[in-house]
């Protein structure tokens, strides 16, 4: 079979991920990064510290042989840890059992297993290399390492845009065509503090019972296997634990308004707020000020795109071709997705790219804009509904009813989270599920109200079995 050699622009968890599956599939395969190599000058993030990884994405990495090499390093989530204003704690279980979990993973550290692994396998990966432009005429992609101001030139008849959300390729492709781009602001953006390890805490400083787990030789100043949630109505902050002990914070606010990073302009207004609206979080964040003022503000918002290829010279995967919101923490799994599917799309021949190219996006753009309506929906469910009564009833239900319609009324969230089926099969049925469950509980304040034989009789009639 012809395999032509492949050349990628982008070496972050999708480009690494999808050289290591290309080539392990026996294909030439060249990586242009535009970052130093990671091994050598320290991981230069940019984006969040960890991520949540889920089912899709460990799916990535099984297909490519690496899900012994990462397991270690992944901290268990099992459910939603929910602080309220009072300090009181609540875990809501994410699945069934600990076989429908999240894991927390360092950033780093998987983009640099992942560099590794493609390397192993054969890619070729040159780093300090940023795409500035591309000559499509004479097919040259030309790059310029940002250290030394050099500048270089390659050849390249197929390339695959994996550069992330302001892709350098995406612009290149949009000289030759319009590939309908739409960037929705949402309007939020958020900022990252920590929580130290207890090892890392001065012990004066700690509250007692910390003290004494310090003094024990625990690492966590939370309980470790969750991902915590100060929902706060119009903003929240989360926390997802790192395998060293520490904390990394998010803190997702609006933009302007009261309150929002335009009004928490100096310490006192920092400080005013986090003793408001996580109290109980201070504490545990001896530098949040400094953070806060130190650390970039990141910008979020969703990138739509109706085209990800020019013929067959060029396809967009990943953040590239659709940057999602962060808020159902699928962005990379989604990503992770895409490689496979293109990996997969490859092996059955690659005579005519572009109709694979087209092939890709027929199958993965409905289900990119369905992960990217569902991410901007978790937000609100996050931020403002997870301590609800009626969304704690709603779950309930879901619950009793995924209990007693196995394979047939699936949650949304393990639809998307727990399993492989297309995002935008998970977004359908989870529509018809919501409808259910609100015409279920209408007017009720607890389960025992609920009339499960209605409720039932509606499953059966709204839903089709999943296929096994
Ligand atoms: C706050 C936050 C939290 C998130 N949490 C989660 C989560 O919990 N779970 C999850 O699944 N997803 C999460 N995501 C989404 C996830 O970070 C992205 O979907 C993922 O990083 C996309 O990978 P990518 O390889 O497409 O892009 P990126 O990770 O952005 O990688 C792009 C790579 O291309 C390189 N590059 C850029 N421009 C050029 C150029 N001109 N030339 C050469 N190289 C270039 C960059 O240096 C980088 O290495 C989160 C995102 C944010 C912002």
């Amino acid at each position: 079979m012809h395999k032509p050699e492949l050349t990628l622009v982008g070496a972050g968890l999708v480009g690494a991920l999808l050289a290591t599956l290309l080539a392990q599939r026996g294909f030439r395969v060249t990586v242009f990064e535009r970052r130093p190599d990671p091994r050598q000058a320290g991981f230069v993030g940019g984006r969040s510290i960890n991520l949540a990884l889920a089912e899709r994405g460990w799916h990535g990495l099984r297909t490519a042989r690496l899900q012994q090499r990462l397991q270690p390093i992944a901290v268990m989530m099992r459910g939603r840890m929910v602080h309220a204003l009072d300090g009181a704690t609540n875990l809501q279980r994410y699945g069934r059992d600990d076989s429908e979990v999240i894991w927390s993973v360092n950033r780093g550290s998987l983009n640099i297993a992942l560099l590794d692994a493609a390397e192993e396998a054969g890619a070729q990966i040159h780093f300090g290399q940023r795409l500035d432009h591309v000559d499509w005429n004479d097919e040259r992609l030309h790059f310029v390492d940002d250290a030394s101001g050099a500048r270089r030139e390659h050849v390249a008849a197929h390339v695959l845009g994996t550069d992330g959300a302001g892709s350098a390729l995406r612009t290149a492709m949009a000289t030759q065509i319009d590939l309908g781009e739409r960037f929705e602001p949402l309007g939020h953006s958020y900022k990252e503090l920590e929580i130290p390890a207890l090892p890392d805490f001065d012990p004066a400083a700690l509250p007692p019972a910390l003290r004494s787990a310090r003094e024990r030789g625990e690492r966590f100043a939370m309980e470790p296997n969750a991902l915590h949630i100060w929902p706060r109505g119009g903003y929240m902050c989360i926390a997802l634990p790192n395998a060293e002990g520490s904390f990394t914070v998010t803190l997702f606010l609006p933009n302007a308004g009261d309150p929002s990073f335009a009004t928490l302009t100096d310490a006192a207004a920092v400080r005013a707020f986090f003793a408001r609206d996580f109290a109980d979080a201070v504490p545990l964040m001896p530098g949040y000020v400094e953070d806060f003022f130190g650390n970039p503000t990141g910008m979020l918002g969703t990138l739509y795109l109706e085209r990800w290829h020019l013929d067959q010279r060029a396809l967009l995967l990943g953040d590239a071709a659709h940057a999602i919101v962060p808020f159902h923490g699928q962005g990379m799994n989604c990503g992770f997705e895409d490689a496979v599917e293109l990996a997969g799309l490859l092996k059955h021949g690659t005579a005519d790219l572009a109709d694979v190219f087209a092939q890709f996006q027929q199958r993965r753009k409905p289900n990119a804009d369905a992960i990217a309506a569902m991410a901007v929906e978790n937000y609100v469910e996050m931020r403002d509904r997870v301590d609800d009564a009626d969304f704690l009833l709603m779950r309930a239900l879901e619950r009793e009813l995924a209990a007693r319609h196995p394979g047939r009324f699936v949650p949304r969230y393990w639809m998307v989270t727990f399993s492989r089926l297309p995002y935008a099969t998970a977004f359908a049925r989870g529509e018809v599920q919501a409808g259910i469950l609100r015409e279920a509980t209408r007017g009720k304040r607890s389960l025992a109200e609920v009339d499960l034989g209605a409720a039932d009789a509606l499953v059966r009639e709204r839903l089709q079995p999943l296929e096994p």
